[in-house]
């Protein structure tokens, strides 16, 4: 199994401290051109965030090393491929009156410290502004869950069972507290579990359906895995992709859908 690198080399140990949820959480304001380090741009999408036709930004760093993660190239921090935050600012100002919002993917966009500000632009040019999250940090996503018009969050497994399958101890822990903040916020929200039966067996995923109904989720996802491009490339495929659980849980839940890989 690929072990997690951490984005900020020689902070892992901080970070599974805590400590690195403390740091000052304010980027160089006069820097604008690298405020938010981008990896990729998805110009149009109408599923990322439900009811609004968006854009999707995806921000490098992620502290996990998750085996199916599809995005593997946006773990490092400082990785190739880096679009300069000017050109999503001038691509917003293209786009107003065509698109309602622009998401910020990753990667896990909360680990870079000028996500506040950047977020802060985003509306000023009239855009709602959504979250992909996997909750890696929880203090920084209730520093910016004021500012969001609406949060995907992804749970993963139940906290005991996040180690083996994020390559991080105690990133459980910090996910399901970020769920509580989110659900204390208000904020309109969407939980989404990523299924393969090898890292959350039937039996697991339905005790994590019904935790996640009685922590109060009311909005529930089950994400068939695209086992071809993980990160663990011997993960291999899943036989159990989550569709049967609709039926035998859906009346736990305002909304629980079934989204088969694209
Ligand atoms: S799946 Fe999400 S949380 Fe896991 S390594 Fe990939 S980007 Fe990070």
């Amino acid at each position: 199994m690929r072990m997690a690198v951490h984005p900020e080399a020689g902070c892992l140990d901080e970070y599974r401290r805590g400590g690195f949820e403390t740091r000052p959480y304010l980027p160089d304001r006069s820097r604008t051109s690298s405020l938010l380090r981008v990896g990729g741009l998805q110009p149009f999408t109408t599923l990322d965030y439900p009811g609004e036709l968006a854009a999707v930004v995806f921000c490098q760093g992620c502290p996990w090393g998750c085996r199916y993660c599809q995005n593997g190239h946006l773990l490092p921090s400082r990785g190739e491929g880096l679009i300069p935050w000017d050109d999503i600012i001038g691509f917003l100002r293209q786009r107003k009156g065509l698109l309602d919002a622009l998401v910020l993917s990753g990667g896990e966009p909360t680990l870079q410290p000028a996500l506040p500000l950047a977020i802060q632009q985003i509306k000023a040019l009239g855009f709602k502004v959504g979250l992909h999250t996997a909750g890696c940090f929880p203090e920084r996503l209730a520093r910016v869950l004021p500012l969001l018009d609406w949060v995907g969050l992804d749970i993963k497994a139940l906290p005991q069972d996040y180690p083996p399958l994020t390559g991080v101890p105690g990133s459980g822990e910090k996910a399901w507290r970020s769920l509580g903040l989110l659900l204390a916020s208000g904020i309109a929200h969407e939980v989404r579990v990523t299924v393969h039966e090898t890292l959350l067996p039937p039996d697991r995923l339905a005790d994590l359906i019904r935790r996640l109904s009685q922590a109060g989720v009311r909005r529930l996802a089950l994400q068939e895995c695209q086992w071809r491009r993980t990160l663990d490339s011997n993960l291999g495929p899943s036989y159990s992709n989550g569709k049967d659980f609709v039926g035998d849980f859906g009346h736990l839940f305002e909304c629980l859908e079934f989204r088969p890989s694209p």
